[in-house]
């Protein structure tokens, strides 16, 4: 069984994390190294997750309550829940049908003069030209933020240059990850220093948290790709655990104020040394290996059923696949030996009473037709073709051309 998502991250890399959490050393320093790793002009910021870091970020930017921040259609929900809590109305930007990019076209529409800034999304693991987004930004006095937590693209991209602010995530499902970590990079060096003020009041995650937290990816790992993984999802579903939740380490369900006291943390030292052993040791090659895995099956696959596959640079996070029932196809896939998923840890951007034009109809239902299939640079190209050999027929059973028409019912033949 192909599994659905592998974590990526190494047996050493676990090692190395495990043996951090008891040695002694010196969390600033570990925290500048981090940063410098990251990008050596300064501007880099560390912090214990994405979600943290936007939550100090509009903590720091002190926006007029009721002002509106413009948001892709697409996210988890935590960041629209973050965004509220901090007396803002989140409007949604629909997506573009084929490359799931918000619609540059609808900033126009949506702008109005309580606009203070704009948040959007790198999906998937593809990459849209995000210079439009920085014109209109700075025509309309916004402040653009960028999040690239599904678009790491090893020290390729560390952020566009003209972006407020663009943020990385190094969170458990995602490429290169540390099981927690978020860097940012950040223009403006007032702001940055603000975060840091405000960051340094905060309590630091324990390292025993981070150990526990190392063990449980630990037992994950052996179990992924074996046939005890299907095992492990099953008994997440008896506990009443929904497993992508769990595979995410997700505090979706927390109360507000646990929620934001998880998220109010510094970084402990052994996670923000596994943050510097991540950005410094990445291979690229790993990214193309995935990359070309993806461009393969999307090349083998009908393009109408592949969102975000025409986008102009994909290293593929995930593969969506775009189908008319999504349970029917999971399961015949999964005969097949292959563990595809309708679950996402996202979610549309819903207009708040009063923004109804901003309805996010492309991105729901985007959401709602797609199932996301296992992909990882581990899997041989021979499996990859098989994936298409299995999806091509069942994709085009689907198709009502297929019905048996009054002439072809009355064939003599
Ligand atoms: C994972 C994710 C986040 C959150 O990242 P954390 O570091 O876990 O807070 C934010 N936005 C998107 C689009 C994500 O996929």
């Amino acid at each position: 069984m192909w599994v659905r998502k592998r974590i990526d991250i190494g047996w050493l890399d676990l090692l190395s994390a495990s043996a951090r959490c008891v040695v002694p050393g010196s969390r600033p320093v570990a925290s500048e190294r981090a940063e410098a790793a990251w990008s050596a002009d300064g501007r880099a910021f560390a912090c214990l997750s994405v979600r943290s870091g936007l939550d100090l970020l509009l903590k720091a930017l002190e926006l007029p309550a009721g002002s509106e921040v413009l948001v892709s259609a697409l996210t988890i929900p935590d960041m629209v829940r973050i965004v509220e809590h901090h007396g803002l109305a989140a409007v949604p930007i629909d997506l573009h049908d084929m490359d799931a990019s918000p619609h540059v076209e609808l900033l126009e529409k949506l702008v109005t003069e309580k606009t203070k800034a704009i948040l959007v999304a790198q999906l998937f693991g593809s990459r849209f030209d995000l210079a439009p987004f920085v014109d209109f930004a700075k025509e309309h006095d916004l402040i653009l933020i960028e999040d690239c937590a599904q678009a790491f693209e090893g020290d390729r991209y560390k952020g566009h240059g003209e972006a407020d602010v663009s943020m990385f995530s190094f969170g458990p499902i995602k490429t290169a990850t540390a099981l927690g970590g978020g860097i940012f990079r950040i223009r403006d060096e007032a702001l940055i220093a603000r975060m840091r003020t405000l960051q340094a009041e905060y309590p630091v995650q324990s390292r025993w948290f981070f150990f526990k937290r190392v063990l449980f990816y630990t037992v994950l790992k052996i179990l992924g790709g074996k046939l005890a993984f299907a095992l492990f999802v099953r008994t997440c579903r008896l506990l009443g655990k929904d497993f992508d939740e769990v595979l995410n380490g997700s505090i979706r369900n927390f109360p507000e104020d646990e929620f934001f006291a998880s998220l109010r943390q510094q970084p402990s030292l052994p996670l923000l040394k596994l943050m510097i052993r991540r950005i410094r040791n990445y291979r690229n090659e790993d990214l193309d290996r995935r990359a070309a895995r993806g461009a393969l099956l999307a090349s083998l696959l009908p393009p109408e059923n592949c969102p975000g596959a025409s986008a102009s640079s994909h290293s593929y996070w995930v593969f969506p696949l775009r189908v008319d029932d999504p349970p029917r196809i999971v399961a015949a896939f999964r005969e097949a030996g292959f563990d595809s998923t309708a679950d996402s840890s996202m979610q549309p951007v819903e207009a708040t009473d009063g923004r109804t034009e901003a309805a996010p109809e492309t991105a729901r239902g985007l959401l709602k037709s797609a199932i996301f299939l296992p992909l990882y640079g581990e899997m041989p190209e021979s499996e990859i073709r098989r994936m298409a050999e299995v999806l091509v027929p069942l994709l085009r059973d689907a198709e009502p051309a297929k019905q048996p028409t009054l002439h072809s019912q009355t064939n003599p033949l």
